[in-house]
């Protein structure tokens, strides 16, 4: 079996830290698992070029680190990739904020990405390059003369050509993933919509129904939808929710029901629009108010983007008048935390939430949805609440779908969740977990490297090149 080299933005290196993000969370066990390099940014800012790439070998698995500048990490990081790709993936175009500068550094990391793993790489190595940091990549290998097996994974959503042709040199970002082997989505729609670009916006011809002809190359298409491991989460959650820190958070809770959301503070995971809909609810359903509390646990992220700073200071305010409105001394309805926690004391929590509240905007799949039913009890689970805009609600039909857009209507879900009989809650559960077992996170992996180093890709290698009309290379 080839050696398997992963590239992401971030690594995980095995430190303890408690970092709260999807990415980081799915590519661990796949790499702990078959072994190989996970080469990335060691999160770290430095004054020069000079340091080397650091190495820490754990288990299997060489963690291969390289620091950025302090304009690589305004550019590249802050600017392009979360001001500009992130927004814009995420449909929100009215917020990106665009320079040429940001889109230079863009360029210039990954290139400083390519020049420091080739000196790790192997000839018969297989890479997964994982997420919208590092689109140029497999093309940057390719010109200096890589011909490895390369696959792409894109963790986010991609949106519709009407959307992406308003990503500035979206003519030089998109196409340049067809330098992929293999280029993966999340759902359905992620992927028709990537096909659609290709086929309206570059005129590329298929080469079968999930693959294009692209140069003398063959690009194939994929969807895999993430999982998380379900059995073991399973099983945490059982352990976790007889931990000292649940056992406390359970007796504050004075017999009252709980419903928990997680999310890091972004704008995409709709936190003001969810808060609406819980105010709406107390409103509406006020027989609940005293018996239910809701508990957001929110991690801050990319604090020194504007509109992080923004949504924190609008969360805040709604936080102040939800609890200011209906709060009583003995109650306070909403818990507001900005703390991340670990996935132990998260699983537990899950468990004994009655209700998950998931409402993004919009999100490519949406982790904490599928956690929460993994860590239900299913002689007595409770209800996913889950927006049909989350990758997740593809699978996890069984749970109640909403529109985060609707506050009326997510009042109305929690109610009916909160009110659900056992018989309807079981069964809801049960099909969603089933699904969930089938498709875990060692499935996403192995079904993502099969497609990779399997037949279609050594096909792709050997049938005679087709070119594009007016393509170059
Ligand atoms: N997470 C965590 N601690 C926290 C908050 C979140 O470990 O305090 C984890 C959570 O369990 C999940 C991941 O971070 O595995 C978040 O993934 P998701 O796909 O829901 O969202 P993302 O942050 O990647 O957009």
């Amino acid at each position: 079996m080839s050696r398997l080299v992963v590239v992401s933005n971030r690594v995980g290196i095995p430190d303890g830290s408690a970092r709260a993000g999807g990415l980081e969370v799915s590519i661990r066990p796949a790499l702990k698992k078959r072994g190989g390099i996970w080469f990335g940014w060691s999160g770290k800012v430095a004054e020069d070029r000079t340091g080397a790439a650091k190495t820490v070998e754990h288990d299997k698995v060489s963690y291969i680190t390289i620091d950025l500048l302090k304009d690589d990490y305004e550019e590249f990081y802050n600017g392009f990739a979360n001001r500009v790709l992130w927004p814009i993936l995420h449909y929100r175009l009215d917020l990106a904020e665009f320079t040429r500068r940001d889109l230079g550094g863009y360029f210039r990391v990954n290139q400083y990405f390519v020049e420091n793993l080739e000196r790790v790489l192997r000839p018969d190595d297989v890479i997964w390059v994982h997420d919208y940091h590092l689109m140029p990549l497999a093309q940057m290998l390719r010109e200096r003369g890589h011909k490895n097996r390369i696959g792409f994974f894109l963790h986010i959503p991609c949106p519709p050509p009407e959307i992406l042709t308003g990503l500035p040199n979206h003519e030089r970002l998109i196409p340049a993933l067809c330098h992929y082997d293999l280029v993966g989505f999340q759902t359905e729609n992620d992927a028709n919509n990537f096909s659609r670009y290709l086929a309206i916006e570059v005129g590329l011809k298929r080469a079968g129904d999930d693959a294009f002809h692209y140069e003398d190359r063959i690009v194939q298409t994929g969807i895999f939808p993430v999982g998380v491991e379900t059995e073991a989460f399973a099983r945490l959650a059982r352990r976790a929710v007889n931990s000292q820190f649940v056992r406390h958070v359970m007796t504050s809770m004075a017999d009252r029901a709980l419903i928990i959301g997680v999310d890091r503070l972004d704008y995409s995971k709709g936190i003001p629009e969810r808060f609406n809909a819980f105010e709406r609810f107390l409103t509406e359903f006020s027989d609940w108010r005293g018996l239910v509390t809701y508990l957001q646990i929110t991690p801050r992220s990319r604090s020194d983007i504007r509109e992080y700073a923004d949504i924190a200071r609008q969360v805040g305010e709604l936080v102040g008048r939800i609890n200011g409105t209906f709060g009583e001394a003995s109650w306070t309805p909403l818990r507001y935390v900005n703390k991340a926690h670990s996935r132990t004391a998260l699983a537990g929590l899950y468990r004994f939430a009655r209700v998950g509240l998931v409402t993004p905007l919009r999100d490519g799949m949406n982790l904490v949805a599928k956690e929460y039913i993994a860590a239900q009890n299913p002689e007595d689970p409770g209800v996913l609440v889950l927006s049909r805009f989350a990758g997740a609600a593809r699978e996890c039909g069984a749970a109640l779908l909403v529109n985060p857009y609707d506050s009326e209507g997510v009042a109305i879900a929690i109610n009916r969740a909160l009110g659900m009989p056992l018989e309807e809650r079981r069964m809801r559960h049960e099909a969603n977990f089933a699904v969930l077992v089938k498709n875990d996170l060692t499935h996403w992996a192995e079904r993502f490297l099969g497609l990779l180093e399997g037949p279609m890709a050594a096909e792709a290698e050997v049938r005679p090149a087709v070119r594009r009309v007016g393509g170059a290379g």
